[in-house]
């Protein structure tokens, strides 16, 4: 046999006849385990420096807020409307449905056309790609409140909230990142071209709504307050009240609230966060089974999104569906 040859991993590897003199040396680490610290410390608090600050994102995220705060001052009975549905939309059905419990930890899987329309809502939540969102939600479930998870609030509250999407993604970042976390993902013909047209599908749908809140609701006027209004109220304060509902799982269920069970990491359940977020506040249950497609355990732990995902079911748009309910004292180890 060949001295080199290819290992299952694909990469080269240099058998050493058995007959070799043993060298004493400490162990070095492997090619992979290099990368991942690599990856783990581009998550640092210590990455949010001047010079390295994604503008883009931080111009987005202010502008929906500023936008949002216009609203008030354009307001339509349509627009609060579309606003409403669109946010159930993009935040249970898109997020926490598709982006999280499909995406992420594998707890139900999706046909189309639910699984095209789910992805889409989670698109144009603005929350990033699939693919970026469910890796570096790995990360967080791989390294909860530890060095390397990307949004811990002990490494401070404001940070776990927000400020960590400020750091730049940098291409190699990215590359690691999906690479390392979401190889299984990375392969998927409708994820990959959501990656490649990401920014089309949601500026687009700002420019739908417009064009629906001139078009019937505005006598067909190009230059229309009311499709104004489309875009503030259902494109800006819309996204804007869901960054938040998201963003609380990250920060407040890690600092406030009960738990259920006993995990390695300081995730809480909160009901507040659980209304504002469709059920993710239950988000000690969630450590202690990441891989559950519920996220209440108890009988009054109510979880909208699992009532989607129920009705998914009931029409065969999801299969695969693990539906179960822990007792509880048990945990299952969190990745
Ligand atoms: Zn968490
Ligand atoms: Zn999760």
């Amino acid at each position: 046999m060949s001295p080199i040859t290819d290992s299952p991993s694909g990469v080269i590897e240099r058998h050493i006849p058995a007959t070799a003199p043993q060298e004493h040396h400490v162990a070095r680490p492997s090619a992979k385990a290099i990368e991942r610290q690599e990856l783990l410390d581009a998550f640092a608090p210590s990455q949010l420096r001047w010079d390295n600050l994604s503008w883009v994102v931080i111009t987005f995220i202010v502008g929906m807020h500023v936008a949002a705060l216009a609203a008030p001052f354009f307001f339509t009975w349509s627009a609060l409307v579309a606003a409403l549905v669109l946010h159930w939309a993009t935040c249970s059905i898109g997020i926490c449905l598709g982006y999280h419990r499909g995406l992420s930890h594998k707890s139900l899987k999706l046909r189309n056309p639910a699984k095209f329309i789910a992805t889409y809502f989670g698109v144009i939540s603005g929350e990033g790609t699939p693919l970026m969102w469910a890796a570096t939600h790995r990360v967080h479930h791989s390294r909860s409140d530890k060095e390397g998870d990307p949004h811990s609030p002990y490494d401070g509250t404001w940070w776990s909230h927000i400020m960590w999407t400020f750091v730049k993604n940098t291409p190699r970042k990215h590359e690691l990142l999906i690479k390392q976390y979401a190889p299984d993902l990375a392969q998927d013909a409708t994820l990959q071209m959501f990656e490649r047209t990401y920014a089309w599908w949601l500026w687009s749908t700002a420019f739908l709504l417009y064009a629906i809140g001139a078009f019937f609701f505005d006598g067909g006027a190009l230059l229309s307050t009311v499709g104004l209004s489309w875009v503030l109220w259902a494109f800006c304060l819309r996204t804007v009240v869901a960054y938040h509902s998201t963003w609380f799982v990250n920060s407040a269920t890690h600092i406030w609230g009960y738990r259920n069970y006993d995990t390695t990491d300081h995730s809480r359940n909160l009901w507040w966060v659980a209304i504002a977020a469709y059920g993710e506040g239950w988000h000690n249950n969630h450590h202690a089974h990441p891989r559950l497609a519920r996220a209440g355990h108890r009988w009054w732990e109510l979880d909208p999104t699992w009532w989607a995902i129920s009705a998914l079911r009931l029409v065969g748009q999801a299969y695969d569906v693990d539906d179960r309910i822990p007792d509880r004292n048990s945990r299952e180890a969190d990745e």
